[in-house]
């Protein structure tokens, strides 16, 4: 009942020339795909153009990073309203890369999280843990720990309507993904954490995604997990047609 989710994190990756260009190509690709969910998050400075080329077609658009404030004094920083305008429904919020770059806390994203509910945001939350975390076998407390303090004080009803992607950091652009079943034992368990803090109606509504080297050769695999429900895709999504491949898993 859970529709599959795949979804771009293009990083600081395509000027608009170039986002112009491969979602005109990508949309073609995907137009007959109607049980999969694709989307598109892309820089800030993309997102006015690809609006136009992707508006009326089933390929969803969202933002890579949003404030929690609605305006203001905030120099660099993008409102809900602004993402809203450029046909954002989705922002992801806290990838690790916000996290240990940017030096995003998960006081600040429950923040975000609670903006982007306020404003019709859908959030694709990331979570996951360092390699020396999964090593000591620290793993399943980390991500514990990220869920209840990133949706402290968040409805159940939003919950239900969000996406979670758990990206173990030590599988993000390094090609090496976690196994098939290293992925579904920590989002099943994320499942779980969610049922024990809301309700199984809940668990069962959100969409948890595996974000980490996923590429067409071992998408299928992955999508074979009873509790994985999609992608969120860093390099393999900047070509349309490996993108495409990753959507078209089935
Ligand atoms: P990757 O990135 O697919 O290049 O590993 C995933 C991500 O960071 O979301």
């Amino acid at each position: 009942m859970r529709t599959p989710f795949m979804c771009a994190n293009w990083k600081m990756h395509k000027t608009v020339e170039e986002a112009v260009e491969m979602a005109k190509e990508f949309k073609e690709l995907v137009a007959d795909v109607d049980d999969v969910e694709a989307g598109i998050c892309a820089p800030a400075i993309d997102l006015y153009p690809l609006n136009e080329v992707l508006a009326d077609t089933n390929v969803k658009l969202g933002s890579e990073n949003m404030y929690y404030k609605e305006s203001g004094a905030y120099t660099g920083e993008l409102s809900p309203a602004m993402i809203k305008s450029v046909g954002c429904e989705y922002a992801i919020i806290g990838h690790s890369e916000r996290r240990e770059i940017f030096g995003e806390d998960d006081q600040l994203l429950n923040l975000k999280l609670k903006t982007a509910f306020a404003n019709d945001i859908k959030p694709i939350l990331c979570i996951g843990e360092k390699l020396a975390e999964r090593e000591a076998g620290e793993h399943f407390a980390r991500v514990k720990f990220q869920l209840e303090a990133d949706l402290s004080g968040i409805e159940a009803e939003d919950v239900k309507d969000m996406v979670l992607a758990y990206e173990p950091l030590w599988a993000i652009g390094t090609g090496e993904s976690a196994t098939p079943e290293q992925a579904e034992e920590i989002i099943k368990f994320i499942r779980e954490t969610v049922a024990k803090m809301y309700d199984e109606e809940t668990a069962e509504a959100i969409r948890i995604q595996y974000g980490g080297s996923v590429k067409p050769w071992n998408v299928e695999e992955i999508m074979a997990q009873p509790n994985i429900d999609g992608a969120l895709v860093g390099s393999a999504s900047l070509e349309a047609e490996s993108f495409s491949k990753i959507v078209k898993f089935k």
